[in-house]
């Protein structure tokens, strides 16, 4: 597997780095994940667009231009086996002396890899898939997309130990998203979205999700939504880059609506796929 660090591209069992790096020892540092489907970056440049903010909001200098991500990109995809991937960008603040302030002139470590793309299987798209829930015990910062991600890991393991997919979470009882995903609700024909604040990633697949249900004038209501709304909602989805759009159909073991994805979700679905066959054939 040829994989993307500080300026060439290597064998994976090659590339290595310091333990003092500060990634390593503080978690400092912002990724990114785009899905590539028939070696096509699926938008790429609302990716590299979140990367950019993501490394200004950790005050990161961005090794590269967007241009240049994506030419990088672009090799790293021609150099796998696999037509279908996940590309992974990682840039830490670099190696230096562990101290808790940024070191001086450190140039930041910048890591690519790519892995074959795992997506939702037959059953889960056409059956959907069951969430338990959690409080939101991450920091106030969530719109980051930080290497950090402790809670986000003890979130999702909450959700393999009860046989679940995602944890969704509620600050202060109030929807903010999944453990690594977004979350979207269905009441009486108005898909129901939290605001993109500062407690939950702005997903891309949550854009395209909204831009796809403008195009087809569904409502959209973008709002604060308490538990109770949530459990009780006529659908619920989830979105991410890897799991696209699927239906959860039970949350914490009860049924949302009759248990079977809904009608809106099934329509969803459709247009996200067409507009995936769409963005392939250029
Ligand atoms: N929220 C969190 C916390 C995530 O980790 C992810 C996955 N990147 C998402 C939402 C979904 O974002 P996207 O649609 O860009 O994959």
């Amino acid at each position: 597997q040829t994989v993307y660090l500080n300026g060439e591209f290597l064998p994976l069992h090659q590339a290595q780095v310091s333990v003092l790096d500060r990634g390593f020892i503080f978690g400092d540092g912002a990724y990114e994940i785009i899905p590539v489907y028939s070696r096509h970056a699926f938008r790429l440049q609302q990716h590299l667009q979140r990367f950019a903010a993501s490394l200004t909001a950790l005050r990161l200098s961005n090794p590269y231009s967007n241009a240049q991500w994506a030419a990088l990109v672009q090799t790293l995809i021609a150099r796998q086996d696999e037509a279908d991937q996940s590309i992974y960008l990682h840039v830490t603040r670099g190696v230096a002396p562990r101290d808790h302030a940024f070191p001086a002139g450190v140039s930041p470590t910048v890591f690519m890899m790519s892995n074959p793309l795992i997506t939702p299987s037959a059953a889960q798209i056409s059956q959907g898939v069951s969430c338990i829930s959690a409080s939101d015990i991450r920091w106030d910062r969530c719109d980051i997309k930080a290497i950090a991600l402790l809670a986000n890991v003890l979130l999702r393991q909450q959700a393999v130990d009860a046989g679940a997919v995602e944890t969704i979470l509620f600050r202060d009882d109030i929807l903010t998203e999944g453990a690594a995903s977004n979350i979207f609700a269905v009441r009486n024909g108005v898909i129901l979205a939290p605001p993109k604040d500062q407690h939950m990633l702005p997903g891309i697949t949550y854009d395209l999700v909204l831009e796809l249900a403008a195009q087809h004038s569904v409502p959209v209501e973008i709002g604060y939504f308490a538990s109770s709304v949530i459990r009780s909602a006529d659908e619920l989805w989830i979105t991410s880059s890897t799991k696209e759009v699927l239906a959860i159909v039970t949350l914490d073991g009860q049924p949302i609506a009759n248990g079977q994805p809904g009608p809106l979700f099934k329509r969803m679905l459709g247009w996200y796929q067409d507009y995936k066959q769409q963005v392939m054939r250029h």
